[in-house]
């Protein structure tokens, strides 16, 4: 497999190999925020390599756009034109690369390290999906033991519109929220800080080029409209949720803050790493008509380990190593990225460059590849204990959550998400 002249990225632990670049918007010291694209422990400033006229090989708006602060222009311009800059950049950092061109990269590429990472796109609008059965189900049986799995599930890919505005880059605090909250035993509500904050383990996907209002997406177009995936944390205020859910969904127990990682790695990256859809119990229904394609079935999943990782402030403070709260994978998602953007636009709402949509929280079949606390913790009964002696039922103030993902495939170089990262705050 080919390697690049950057030592760093043909380290087989690095999440950012030749094979992966995948797209960010970083900033230096005294500088603006600008386009980069991550190998090995290094960025790659794409403004500088256009300006430098390494990307001449590309059409004029494509370099255009890796000039601007955000991916969205270049996200615009669908996912043909950020292959055509992966594939550029994949020669200018290949072993095989013209020595003089290593001399003129050499400036254009930062320490990773040393940067600062900002929000790869101006979020429109956000949309979390609730795409796996076992996630559904076990929420499900916590809060209607009798019946767990509502029947439209099977058929539709639920989900509901999020906030976009209250959307952070890994590395920001999260203060602890506060809203309404109704115990079991009490008569009234009172308003105070949540109780029972929860993360929850996802994959953001953000939108390449929208469709037109009215003008839906056949599911065999939809990965055509995927740029890349990212990590993501729906971070979830479970008390606040359980009062204010019914009848409309989830509100302010979510919309405080959702953490993404920097770093969106493109489908083109992800190609070997694809696998079937979800098999469907026998007995299940086939997806309707518009959410069925056999290309889908046989290639729609992606095969991506998600972890959870946990440290306390005071696991932190007695130099103790973060513990592994939980191991999944993406491919346990009963619906694909496919089905979920085809179902999202099958009325005709018009999705746009830069949009972002949540899988949902991915959870397995086992409580070890549980992806949030509720359900690992069964609602707090089955506390975790931690290496200091602590417990957790849910998340304290201090706790840091790291969320990891990465895909492995014999014959093919690892790559990786990098993290996303938030420490809980307290409330003021
Ligand atoms: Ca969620």
């Amino acid at each position: 497999m080919q390697k690049s002249w950057i030592d760093s990225a043909n380290d087989g632990s690095t999440d950012f190999p030749l094979q992966n670049l995948p797209f960010g918007v970083f900033s230096v010291a005294g500088d603006g925020p600008r386009i980069g694209i991550a190998i090995g422990n290094r960025v790659l400033d794409l403004r500088a390599c256009a300006e430098n006229g390494l990307l001449d090989t590309l059409d004029r708006p494509v370099q255009d756009a890796c000039c601007t602060p955000v991916l969205n222009e270049l996200m615009a311009l669908g996912r043909s034109a950020a292959s055509a800059v992966r594939r550029r950049v994949m020669e200018l950092l290949a072993e095989d690369a013209p020595a003089n061109l290593r001399g003129r990269m050499e400036p254009l590429l930062h320490v990773a390290e040393q940067v600062t990472m900002h929000l790869p796109a101006a979020i429109g609008d956000y949309t979390d999906f609730y795409a796996s059965v076992y996630h559904a189900t076990n929420v499900g049986r916590l809060f209607r033991p009798d019946n767990p799995l509502l029947p439209n599930y099977k058929y539709v890919p639920i989900g509901y519109h999020g906030r976009a505005s209250s959307i952070v880059v890994s590395d920001t605090g999260v203060k602890r929220p506060s809203g309404q909250i109704k115990p079991a035993d009490a008569a009234v509500p009172t308003f105070a800080p949540t109780r029972l904050l929860d993360y929850e383990l996802e994959m953001g996907c953000f939108v390449a080029d929208g469709n037109d209002l009215g003008q839906p997406v056949p599911i065999h177009e939809a990965e055509e409209y995927i740029f890349g995936l990212c990590l993501l944390n729906d971070w979830s205020a479970r008390d606040m949720q359980a009062w204010e859910y019914q009848p409309l969904g989830p509100f302010l127990s979510k919309n405080f803050a959702t953490s993404i990682s920097p770093w969106v790695v493109t489908l083109d990256a992800l190609q070997p790493f694809r696998v079937p859809a979800f098999q469907r119990e026998a007995g299940d229904p086939d997806p309707l008509p518009y959410l069925n394609s056999a290309d889908d079935r046989l290639r729609g999943g992606f095969d991506v380990v998600l972890e959870a990782w946990l440290s306390s402030k005071l696991m932190r403070d007695e130099k103790l190593a973060p513990i592994m709260l939980s191991r999944g994978n993406m491919r346990d998602l009963y619906w694909t990225l496919a089905q979920m953007l085809t179902h999202h636009a099958s009325n005709g709402c018009n999705l746009r460059p830069g949009d972002l949509l949540g899988t949902g929280t991915v959870s397995g079949p086992g409580k070890d590849s549980a992806g949030c606390l509720l359900e690992m913790t069964r609602r707090g009964t089955e506390p975790i204990s931690l290496p200091t002696g602590e417990q957790r039922k849910f998340l304290e103030d201090g706790d840091e959550v790291v969320f990891r993902g990465y895909c492995i495939r014999e014959g093919h170089p690892r790559i990786g998400f990098g993290e996303c990262r938030g420490v809980v705050l307290p409330p003021e």
